[in-house]
């Protein structure tokens, strides 16, 4: 159903604002609202520049302010942190490196963790002191992730974990990954043979085997694992229950997005710019799509805060999330295309203007999100859970 968007923010949020825009200006390696971060020929430098910078925002408390502050949040609500988000964009900072801990695993262990759990591993992930990646998808388990064979035999204080993971992005750089494994092939719904384990990514046993994807680089993984011994303290949630626990995690992949908002808006901004510099604004056919595209990037904004004013009111994400994902991702798409066209016929050998910081970028950004309908559950997957749950069509 929709709601009415409520776009008022309080005084404590304008205040919140105002604190965080100061320690940006103050904290920011590139001078604030002009520069840009920095970049790497090697994944490994940008993760490792990615982690410093996150270390910094968490020493003063400004990583997962939704968190409790006994895990190193502040305990806030998803207005507040919206507005972090938002300043992050207009200071064209990158993504946070831990967004995998910060975005999906830490929700998920703050719902079905053990308090050791919590107390062990979230606030490490606020600071970046660990990475984590998702060790969810199989080579024949994607869409129908229920079908994953992944074996956790249970042993004498533990299990034993054999069985291939796919497409699982930065496990190269990874010290956790929260996995699901069978634990009950012979459980009468598939669903229920499931159970949840943190993997130490540095065990015996665990073999990583990066994949290069189209942009040249290699983001995701192959990951092995071979008998790997996961104690029972790992095991996230109860044995069986592992279905509800992903259950959380692809909630938080697919619902209100504040994450591709910053980089959307980032990349509408530098597009206008290009766009300005290069005189496409002369050319009618290029005003008109660039008016469509900056109009949908509004758009896109309006759909999270209509999601926002839900949750604040302590609504759940609900299967919107479905929706706001298909937007997003065609939206991407659309919105690059625009880009290479302003860029003109040469666009896929474009290297930039000289002194251009934006060599390349648009083009790797192009072939990265033609992902984006595949990722966090294809755009198929997507419109099925709209018709069937939000338009209440007959099941399939
Ligand atoms: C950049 C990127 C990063 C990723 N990172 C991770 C990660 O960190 N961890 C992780 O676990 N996974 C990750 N994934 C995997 C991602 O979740 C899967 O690719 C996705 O769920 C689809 O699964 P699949 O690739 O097996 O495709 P399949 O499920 O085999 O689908 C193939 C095609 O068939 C269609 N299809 C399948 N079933 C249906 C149906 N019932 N109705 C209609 N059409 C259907 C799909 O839409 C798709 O077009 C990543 C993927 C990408 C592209």
């Amino acid at each position: 159903m929709l709601r009415r968007m409520d776009l008022r923010t309080t005084p404590e949020q304008d205040m919140l604002r105002e604190a965080f825009r100061a320690w940006l200006m103050e904290h920011l390696p590139w001078p604030y609202g002009v520069g840009l971060p920095p970049r790497f020929d090697d994944l490994a430098d940008t993760v490792a520049f990615g982690r410093r910078w996150q270390a910094d925002l968490a020493a003063d408390g400004w990583v997962g302010i939704t968190w409790p502050e006994e895990y190193g949040g502040r305990g806030l609500g998803a207005l507040e942190n919206y507005v972090v988000i938002e300043e992050l964009a207009r200071a064209r900072a990158p993504e946070l490196v831990g967004r995998i801990g910060i975005n999906l695993v830490g929700p998920t262990l703050l719902a079905h963790g053990t308090a050791e759990q919590k107390e062990r591993f979230l606030p490490l992930i606020l600071s970046a002191t660990e990475l984590w990646c998702q060790l969810f998808s199989e080579p024949d388990a994607g869409s129908d992730l229920a079908s994953l064979t992944t074996r956790a035999v249970p042993v004498e204080g533990g299990y034993r974990v054999t069985g291939r993971k796919v497409w699982t992005s930065y496990a190269q750089f990874a010290d956790w990954g929260l996995c699901l494994t069978r634990t009950d092939p012979a459980a009468p719904k598939r669903q229920q043979g499931i159970t949840a384990l943190i993997i130490d990514m540095h065990a015996d046993g665990v073999g990583v085997h990066p994949l290069v994807q189209s942009t040249g680089e290699a983001e995701f993984n192959e990951v092995e694992l071979d008998d790997v011994f996961v104690p029972d303290e790992r095991r996230v949630g109860d044995e069986g229950a592992g279905w509800t626990v992903a259950g959380s995690t692809l909630a938080h992949e697919r619902g209100i997005n504040p994450r591709q908002l910053v980089i959307h808006s980032q990349l509408i901004e530098e597009l206008l710019r290009l766009a300005q510099a290069n005189g496409s604004f002369d050319d009618w056919r290029l005003r008109q799509q660039l008016a469509q595209a900056a109009t949908e990037v509004r758009l896109f904004q309006l759909h999270n805060w209509r999601s926002l004013t839900r949750l604040s009111k302590g609504e759940a994400p609900g299967p919107e999330g479905s929706a706001l994902k298909l937007y997003w991702s065609e939206m991407s798409k659309r919105l690059h295309q625009t880009a290479l066209d302003v860029l003109g016929p040469a666009s896929p050998l474009w290297e930039g203007a000289p002194g251009n910081p934006d060599d390349g970028a648009w083009q790797r950004s192009w072939l990265y999100y033609q992902a984006s309908s595949i990722f966090a559950g294809t755009n198929e997957i997507q419109r099925t859970l709209v018709g069937e749950r939000v338009l209440g069509l007959p099941r399939g």
